[in-house]
């Protein structure tokens, strides 16, 4: 668990991830104000700043969780957006590391039922 956790943070410290993120933070965040708080923006009344705030912490969690997420999915067939050192599940066979943009081939155990895990990221 906390390995597994270590590896998404790594992944997720990426510069052009954060920078996407805080972009969809921006706007989306813009957005949810307006709809959820836009009289009391207009107004300059009643302005909840702690919610005005939270609201675009939810946009760039959301971003940056699912790009990490897929940069982390390793499937056969597709490249590789990071550099990782990954183990096959289904036969729990040796470990492999695949190149960034490399392309994913399947292991030599399993073939088409290969299922590969991330288990180390590789700087
Ligand atoms: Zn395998």
């Amino acid at each position: 668990m906390f390995k597994s956790l270590k590896i998404f943070f790594q992944a997720a410290k990426e510069k052009e991830l954060l920078i996407t993120a805080f972009k969809v933070a921006l706007v989306v965040g813009v957005i949810l104000n307006l709809i959820n708080q836009g009289k009391n923006i207009i107004n300059f009344s009643n302005l909840n700043l702690t919610k005005f705030i939270l609201t675009f912490f939810v946009p760039f969690g959301v971003s940056i969780y699912s790009s990490t997420i897929m940069r982390l999915k390793i499937h056969v067939g597709n490249r590789a957006k990071i550099k990782v050192k990954v183990k096959c599940l289904n036969c729990k066979g040796g470990e492999l590391i695949i190149e960034k943009d490399q392309i994913v081939e399947e292991c030599v155990n399993c073939g088409d039922k290969t299922k590969y895990k991330v288990i180390e990221i590789i700087k």
